[in-house]
């Protein structure tokens, strides 16, 4: 579903995944049960997010006969998480499309400018390949909107370009998809708002923390 006045946001409504969000959200979900969540939840928006992801039309035969197939090149896929949170959702994506190319992002926020800083960036070429860059948090959109610019200085055009988040916020879509305007969001839910310390509220806390309890 479009949501509000972005065309290109797509917020994936299914009873599984409001479920397992709000599983998620539960303060008292231990860690195991958090990953295993955001791998199930991974599936279920990348399934979304691939839609439109292009086909070879290909004559196979099966026991019984011969007829027409359709495979998807996953080899021109590459998946991008944005480090640490986003690696809970790698194992879903290549699960899924197991020939895609990985590289990684290392972005973090200065506590005293809050502009993001790039700490780690390996990434194979992009020409010609569609992006999924994966964070489970859209909260300010400082960090995702430097990933997008990343990838774009990598080869890849923008309109291949899918960020893929479990939550996200008005602020960090507006802030986003103004600056990065012809990629595709998709999201479990859009929540209310950021609180002082940028965390999404109601939200589910530190991604990160919670995958690896490291607090
Ligand atoms: N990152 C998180 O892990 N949680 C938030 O709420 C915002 C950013």
């Amino acid at each position: 579903m479009a949501y509000g006045k972005w065309k290109n946001l797509t917020v994936v409504e299914h009873p599984l995944i409001m479920h397992k969000l709000t599983m998620m959200r539960i303060k008292n979900t231990n860690p195991k049960e958090f990953r295993e969540l955001l791998h199930e939840l991974t599936f279920l928006l990348v399934y979304e997010a691939t839609s439109n992801l292009s086909t070879i039309r290909t004559q196979i035969e099966t026991p019984i006969g011969p007829t027409e197939g359709f495979l998807i090149n996953d080899k021109e896929v590459a998946i991008v998480p944005i480090l640490r949170a986003g690696l809970g959702m790698l194992d879903g994506v290549l699960t899924l499309m197991p020939n895609a190319s990985v590289g990684y992002l290392g972005i973090y926020r200065d506590p005293e400018t809050h502009l993001p800083v790039e700490y780690y960036c390996k990434v194979p070429p992009l020409i010609n390949k569609d992006v999924f860059i994966l964070d489970p948090m859209l909260a300010t959109g400082a960090s995702a909107s430097r990933a997008v610019s990343i990838v774009k200085n990598n080869g890849a055009k923008e309109d291949r370009i899918f960020f893929v988040s479990l939550l996200s916020v008005p602020e960090g879509l507006q802030k986003l998809l103004t600056e990065q305007p012809k990629i595709q969001v998709f999201t479990a839910a859009v929540d209310e708002k950021l609180n002082d310390h940028d965390y999404i509220v109601p939200g589910l806390g530190d991604a990160g923390d919670r995958l690896y309890r490291t607090r």
